[in-house]
């Protein structure tokens, strides 16, 4: 999933390698540091209309090491993408995973301390209800087991579908039921823009996008401007 107002990231390259090296007079800390020699590897991430997005993804038997590398994959390109959410299908592994990291991005907490103490906290703009610990979360096979009545409205968008935002009704609060980065059960409760985030990639799992949720009419004029980009890409 991806939010209006994030633009692709600057701090991360768009192509598979190391991170850039830090200018020499900036200091380094730990986490630059990790950083640097961390190999990155960014995914392509499919887009629609590509048909494999209507693919209903499989379970996954046992998470493994294999699994763990493509979560690491699918993290550094939903960070790269700046994204806050990435279903497997999306880089076109046809597996029941996402990955998930909805708190506010550098640039929104800047923002946030520029706009002075009237502004809403981070928690209230987004929510987080003291889930900002977890910063990253994996979900493996996840399954809503509860939704709530009451129902939440949230302007969302999609790495697949770049540069789209709309309206998208969804239950307020839902629980959800999954296997974690090393395979052991979880079972949390989901609120605000948790909620709705893990909503939109379990719908990714079962072949559906967001312009599914959408009117037929603004479906159809969403993809016809995909389409028209996508052959003035082709001719330039
Ligand atoms: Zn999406």
């Amino acid at each position: 999933m991806a939010l209006p107002g994030r633009l692709p990231s600057k701090i991360y390259p768009t192509i598979s390698g190391a991170k850039a090296r830090p200018t020499p007079d900036a200091p380094l800390d730990a986490g630059q540091c990790r950083a640097y020699f961390k190999v990155m590897t960014v995914r392509a991430i499919i887009e629609v209309p590509d048909e494999r997005l209507k693919t209903i993804s499989t379970p996954v038997d046992a998470v493994t090491d294999d699994t763990r590398a493509l979560m690491d994959d699918m993290v550094d390109t939903m960070y790269a993408a700046n994204g806050i959410g990435l279903a497997a299908i999306q880089v076109g592994v046809s597996q029941r995973i996402v990955v998930m990291d909805i708190s506010p991005s550098e640039e929104e907490v800047a923002d946030g301390d520029a706009s002075g103490d009237d502004a809403p906290s981070r928690e209230d703009r987004y929510d987080l209800d003291g889930l900002e610990e977890e910063k990253l979360r994996y979900f493996v096979n996840p399954e809503i087991t509860w939704v709530s009545d009451e129902m939440a409205n949230y302007q969302e968008g999609c790495l697949s579908v770049p540069g789209f935002y709309d309206d998208v009704e969804r239950p307020a609060q839902c629980r959800v039921k999954f296997l974690d980065y090393h395979g052991v059960e979880q079972e949390i409760d989901c609120d605000g823009l948790l909620a709705t985030c893990i909503q939109h990639e379990l719908d990714h799992l079962n072949g559906i996008v967001f312009l599914d949720h959408l009117s037929r009419l603004k479906r159809q004029m969403i993809l016809k401007k995909i389409r028209k980009a996508s052959r003035d890409a082709e001719v330039a």
